[in-house]
């Protein structure tokens, strides 16, 4: 029998961002849609010619989207909400953009780092979260009850032709019919999506039928809502799809795809669905390998996801045929854990790495590579892969070696850190009279989160610095005078607690990632965020300290112009994690506290240069919690306590902010009580202050920031907004205990809506505090 080399989904966005150029220039009125599809059609041709080329057997089509994957499959039934304008018919580019961005976005849309959708006008886009644990971005399917689906695209069947007519024959991907019903939402209460189930299997069936008629032999049904939690009525909706599919095309083989977790007690539902193909992720979840062999019926053809889909790390290959080797004979599939859009694209491109880094790496282009060589070996034994495998081994034996990616220092701090290292001096009512005495700060204390405009200007500055047309000098003098002129205002403005404004910041992450050891960044390594918008996570490969401090300079400038406090601002050690590409060779956790640790320097040097109040940011500490309830306590306990190393250094006496720019704090409120922080910052503005309930239910002690401003929209609230949202804030909590400030940072919006908009703000506080 031979072993076969799958891909489950490449990236889109080319080698050279070509798709993300032609969105834009096509969005800005600058080319036509033929120029567009154009683009999108070669960048197929290419991508599907790529992979045969790199050894892949099964190569996926329908795996390309001009926007989103889960917006296709709504587009595909016909699921598209009437604000859209849709009568039937083919759903012209136009609406399928629409529904992606809203009526006419606005410029500012691609430099944020939050995910949120900014600045739509007309039409409001629908609404995007977060794929899984993934920093990829879908658009959220819209439901209502007794919702009809009806088949309104063929472009799974147009894709699957179009590579025919290359002569490559593909596999098409299709989002499963369970898990797109599962990632939607309906504005109607208490609304189960399962209910809409047999109308969008008939789609699927129709979908299917026409594929088998087209000679497709195989398609790839991702149900990744088969790692989840689920219940019965989950369960027995894919008994009852999958048995529906099976009976309207027969002839079709379903390789039913699950990612990003194990089966679990999932497992056996999974093997009773009437489909020839599964394939599990070997890389999160290696040991479910076993109850699966034992378990699967014989013929249902084993797809291994033994390749890490999500991360960027070369596999150690002569380790994986250990395993592999024991599985010849059975009918497998060798593939990545996941589709390939979680890594960037071709690692051959990055000259400017360090080259023992670089040699540690792989990419999407490299990981198809890695497969061919493991199904070589397993095929004609490993003297056919002899030079492959050795490189391979050399590779694995130099990383575990490097001297880069150990720091005895940090290590030896690391293992001296007892748990004091986690707690303030003293409790925070001590903490608040303290800092009280120190501040005093009026009632309703003003703030902004951090981020002031990165305007046009600011970011052709940093991109001519970059590119080595700006010297240093005249970099730190623009960012100096944008700073100032920050301050300025912001005194003008009356606010309380002022910021720098990160003028001299690209990214939160970036910023700090280039200023610390033990991690590496790419020039190319792009990975699609959403739409046209990608992002390149840093690589942490080494122990991670700080050799310098690295925001200290821009305070102490800040502060000098102004008697005002000035809040310090660093990016939280668990947002570093979470939006980077995370060595593995050790556990995250470890990782994490390293970067506790560095970051903690950098707190206790801002507090030693002066500064009273210190922000730390933990944007993306919510979406680092596991897909599985059952793993969310253990990653809480590290990640608060990481969060607690971090702001732990200082006196009783200075102050602790942290930010979070999301809304759902319900099922992790102990988390964020642990936290400890003097200070928080919440998005509010939309959800009327409801989410002040949770943190009342909690008794939670300290004080908060719930944003009245939406800083996702480019309209300016006004006073009586704003005091209403105060008044409904102080209903739940006490005056004492409440601050004003925006729902998040203010980098992607215009200076004109900023100054409006904090003005009516200031006012809002005033009338507040004289009420
Ligand atoms: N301080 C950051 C800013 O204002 C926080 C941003 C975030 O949490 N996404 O931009
Ligand atoms: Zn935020």
């Amino acid at each position: 029998m031979t072993v076969t080399v799958a891909t489950l989904g490449f990236p889109r966005i080319g080698p050279r961002r070509e798709l993300k150029t032609a969105l834009e220039s096509y969005w800005a009125g600058k080319s036509h849609a033929e120029a567009l599809l154009g683009t999108a059609a070669a960048l197929r041709a290419r991508a599907w010619a790529w992979q045969r080329e790199l050894g892949a057997d099964i190569i996926p089509s329908n795996d390309f989207s001009l926007y989103d994957h889960v917006l296709d499959t709504s587009v595909m039934l016909g699921a598209i909400p009437a604000a859209y304008g849709w009568r039937g018919g083919p759903v012209e580019l136009t609406t399928y953009f629409a529904m992606a961005r809203g009526g006419r976005p606005t410029a500012h849309e691609e430099s944020c780092d939050c995910g949120a959708k900014h600045g739509t006008e007309g039409v409001p886009a629908m609404e995007m979260t977060k794929w899984f644990d993934t920093n990829y971005h879908y658009l959220v399917p819209e439901f209502a009850s007794g919702q009809s689906f009806t088949l309104a695209s063929t472009k799974v069947l147009d894709e699957y032709r179009e590579a025919k007519a290359l002569g490559i024959e593909t596999r098409p991907v299709l989002l499963g019919p369970v898990s797109y019903l599962l990632l939607g939402k309906s504005k109607d209460a208490d609304f189960d999506p399962l209910t809409l189930l047999p109308n969008v299997v008939a789609v699927y069936a129709q979908v299917l039928q026409a594929l088998a008629a087209e000679g497709a032999q195989w398609a790839q049904i991702d149900e990744p809502c088969l790692v989840l939690d689920l219940d019965d009525a989950a369960r027995s909706a894919l008994h009852g799809a999958y048995a529906a599919l099976h009976e309207a095309a027969p002839g079709l083989r379903l390789m039913l795809t699950t990612y990003f977790g194990g089966l679990g007690e999932n497992l056996a539902t999974a093997l009773a669905l009437p489909v020839q193909g599964l394939h599990l992720d070997l890389v999160r979840a290696p040991e479910q390998l076993g109850a699966v062999l034992a378990k699967a019926p014989t013929g249902l053809v084993l797809s291994l996801g033994v390749i890490d889909g999500r991360n960027i790390w070369r596999a150690d290959l002569a380790a994986l045929l250990e395993k592999l080797e024991p599985l010849k004979g059975r009918e497998i599939v060798l593939a990545p854990s996941c589709s390939l859009l979680h890594v960037p694209l071709d690692l051959t491109r990055e000259t400017a790495l360090d080259a023992d880094v670089r040699s540690w790496l792989s990419f999407a282009a490299q990981k198809i590579g890695e497969l061919a060589v493991l199904a070589k070996a397993l095929n004609e034994g490993r003297e056919a892969v002899t030079v492959e495998l050795a490189a391979s081994s050399a590779a694995a034996e130099a990383r575990r070696g490097s001297r880069k990616i150990t720091d005895p220092t940090v290590q030896a701090r690391l293992l001296a850190a007892g748990p004091d290292l986690a707690r303030r001096a003293s409790s925070f009512p001590i903490r608040q009279a303290a800092q009280r005495r120190k501040l005093a700060l009026p009632l309703y204390p003003t703030t902004t989160i951090g981020s002031f405009p990165q305007t046009a200007d600011v970011r052709q500055v940093r991109a001519a610095h970059d590119k080595g047309e700006l010297d240093d000098v005249a970099y730190e003098a623009f960012l100096k005078q944008e700073t100032a002129r920050a301050i300025h205002w912001q005194e003008e403005a009356g606010l309380d607690v002022l910021v720098h404004g990160e003028f001299e910041r690209n990214d939160m992450v970036q910023y700090f990632g280039e200023r610390l050891t033990g991690f590496a960044f790419t020039k190319h390594g792009w990975v699609q965020s959403y739409g046209s918008r990608c992002v390149r996570p840093p690589i942490i490969y080494g122990d991670v300290s700080r050799p310098a401090p690295m925001t200290v300079a821009w305070w102490a400038y800040a502060q000098s112009l102004t008697a005002k406090p000035v809040k310090g601002m660093v990016t939280g050690p668990v947002t570093i994690l979470n939006w980077s590409f995370v060595r593995d060779d050790q556990p995250r956790a470890a990782t994490c506290r390293q970067i506790a640790l560095a970051i903690r320097d950098e707190v206790v040097d801002l507090e030693e240069a002066g500064a009273a109040i210190i922000q730390i940011d933990e944007a993306a500490l919510r979406e680092g919690l596991p897909l599985r309830h059952a793993d969310w306590a253990a990653y809480l306990a590290w990640a608060v306590e990481c969060f607690r190393i971090s702001a732990s250094g200082v006196r009783d006496e200075t102050q602790i902010h942290t930010h979070m720019c999301y809304s759902e704090f319900n099922d992790i409120m102990a988390a964020i009580g642990n936290m400890d922080a003097d200070v928080i910052s919440i998005e509010t503005a939309r959800s009327q202050m409801e989410l002040l309930d949770a943190f009342n239910a909690y008794r939670y002690p300290a004080e908060i920031g719930p944003g009245v401003y939406d800083i996702h929209s480019p309209r300016v609230p006004d006073v009586a907004e704003m005091s209403a949202l105060l008044t409904a804030a102080a209903a739940k909590l006490p005056a004492e205990r409440l601050w004003v400030n925006p729902d998040c940072g203010l980098k992607t919006r215009g200076w004109p809506e900023v100054k409006a908009a904090i003005a009516n703000l200031v006012l809002a506080a005033k009338a507040a505090r004289a009420a």
